[in-house]
């Protein structure tokens, strides 16, 4: 697909962002453009049927969203921290430097529903694991995950190793 391959020369690399010795992989260029926008979306719902997205906040926000749109599905998004009025469960996780915390919204997930977790970038993984804890502990289908991005080195896939995990690009 040259959409694809176009839109994955559009991930603009930030050196020392957003703290130094860091190489930021910002995807904000993919999503201007008309094409890779459409290829990218396209290609994340390319997956096993699904009938719900759950989107990681924020990025994972945008590209869900228009996934469950292009497929008639729900969208329900988790959230960082201290943004939702009414919470459902929580999973605080490790980061490489520090903690962070994911929450998913009360009366949004359904008991056996099939869901699809979508995000940006895959790095060492904990925020997926995270995403995947929360849509399990719900009681739902965790099908699969799919992301635009694996940065390889860092090895994520290790900690969601017995589940689908699909990347449109690996550097
Ligand atoms: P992980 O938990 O280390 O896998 O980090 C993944 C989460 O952090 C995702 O929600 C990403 O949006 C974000 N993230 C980590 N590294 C990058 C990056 O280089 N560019 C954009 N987002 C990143």
């Amino acid at each position: 697909d040259a959409d694809l391959g176009r839109a994955a020369g559009l991930v603009r690399e930030v050196p020392d962002f957003p703290e130094p010795g860091v190489l930021f992989r910002d995807i904000g260029p993919v999503l201007a453009d008309r094409e890779a926008f459409h290829s990218v979306v396209d290609a994340l719902g390319r997956v096993h049927a699904f009938d719900v997205v759950v989107g990681i906040e924020a990025r994972g926000f945008l590209l869900g969203a228009a996934v469950a749109h292009a497929h008639g599905t729900g969208f329900v998004g988790l959230r960082k921290p201290g943004k939702l009025p009414v919470v459902a469960d929580r999973v605080d996780y490790a980061l490489e430097y520090g903690t962070a915390a994911l929450e998913l919204p009360a009366d949004a997930l359904i008991a056996g529903q099939q869901v699809l977790v979508v995000d940006d970038v895959l790095a060492t993984g904990g925020t997926l694991a995270a995403a995947r804890q929360l849509v399990d502990k719900a009681g739902a289908e965790s099908v699969g995950a799919s992301l635009v991005l694996e940065l390889s080195q860092l090895g994520g896939r290790r900690t969601v190793p017995d589940w689908d995990v699909r990347t449109l690009f690996t550097v």
